[in-house]
């Protein structure tokens, strides 16, 4: 155990638990930032961001990760790269275990953003990282001229199946639906690429391979189909992170947890920011402004300021 508590502990990295980091940093507090990865969060892995004000150029997630990291540390935030098992909200101290170690802080931000929902079928938890991804801005690179499948259940799979009939030899669309909701540019993109090829009210019944992915079984109108694929990019929706948190603050029905408009929870003293709450927007400016609005609150509470 550590000796140290700290004024705030920020659970996760991403532009919300960062955006807190520096806020809680420049107010004055002792600030922990604990994240498994580089800074920056999910838009590390995208290859533009565009719609950042102020970069009317863009710039790439991952260029956007390390200026993140950059400005955190400038600001003396004590950054531990660990994994965060365990978090107890009950008590004064809120304590949370990464790493094997044991921290302790006064209050507490949650930050730590949604992971790929699931499509539950069997082989996929299996050949997870050995074919199968959540990620084409990630793992693309490995299919360069082979087959591949995506399983398009939300819009952002569109831009990705693109991207990746850019790289791959052949790009299977798989979609329960029989038509796309999104944009029509998008969609008339992807469609006239010549190696991509549309299964429409179709569905994935089986992944198949030992230590590779082999071929997919597909269910389409009834009749199953084997595609002979070595990976399948899965879009389908994201859930909150928030398994190490094991019910102990209030969620709604979907698990996202539930804030107020100063981001504070159910739980005194311990606020929520970012895509992980329950929100109109997740994007990377809603999630810094959430950061912003947490580190503040906390300040409050710290300073007993009402
Ligand atoms: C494909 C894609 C494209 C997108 N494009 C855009 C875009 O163009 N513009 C835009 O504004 N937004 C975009 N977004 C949304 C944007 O990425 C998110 O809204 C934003 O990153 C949310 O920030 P966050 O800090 O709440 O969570 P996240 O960015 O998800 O960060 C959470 C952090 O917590 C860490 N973490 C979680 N659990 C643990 C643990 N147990 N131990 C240690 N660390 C942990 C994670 O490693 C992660 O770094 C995109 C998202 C995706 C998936």
């Amino acid at each position: 155990m550590t000796g140290k508590i700290y004024d705030m502990v920020v659970l996760g990295g991403g532009p919300a638990g960062a955006t807190a980091s520096i806020y809680g940093a420049r107010m004055g507090h002792r600030v922990l930032l604990l994240e498994k990865m580089m800074v920056g969060g999910e838009i590390v892995s995208t290859e533009r961001l565009d719609n950042y004000p102020g970069f009317p150029e863009g710039l790439s997630g991952f260029e956007f990760g390390q200026l993140l990291e950059k400005q955190v540390l400038k600001f003396e935030v004590e950054l531990a790269r660990e994994v965060i098992e365990q978090v107890s909200l009950s008590g004064e101290e809120k304590k949370v275990v990464a790493g094997g170690k044991e921290y302790r802080g006064r209050t507490l931000i949650i930050a730590t953003g949604t992971i790929p929902r699931m499509l539950d079928v069997e082989g996929e938890q299996k050949l997870k990282g050995k074919g199968v991804s959540y990620c084409a801005a990630c793992d693309a690179h490995f299919f360069r001229g082979k087959q591949v499948a995506v399983v398009a259940e939300t819009d952002a799979a569109l831009r990705e199946a693109i991207t990746l009939a850019g790289i791959v030899e052949r790009v299977y669309v798989i979609s329960r639906r029989g038509s796309f909701r999104s944009a029509e540019t998008l969609q008339q993109k992807l469609l006239s690429l010549p190696n991509v090829e549309m299964l429409w009210k179709a569905t994935v019944g089986r992944i198949e391979g030992g230590e590779k992915l082999d071929y997919l079984q597909v269910i389409q109108e009834g009749s199953s189909r084997t595609l002979p694929v070595e990976g399948i990019f899965i879009y389908s929706g994201r859930q909150p992170n928030t398994d190490i948190l094991q019910g102990s603050l209030a969620v709604d029905d979907r698990g996202y947890i539930l804030t107020n408009e100063q981001m504070e929870t159910s739980v005194p003293k311990v606020y929520a920011a970012g895509d992980v709450r329950q929100t109109p927007l997740r994007q990377v400016i809603t999630a810094a402004a959430d950061g912003a609005i947490a580190a503040t609150s906390a300040n409050r509470a710290l300073r007993g300021i009402s």
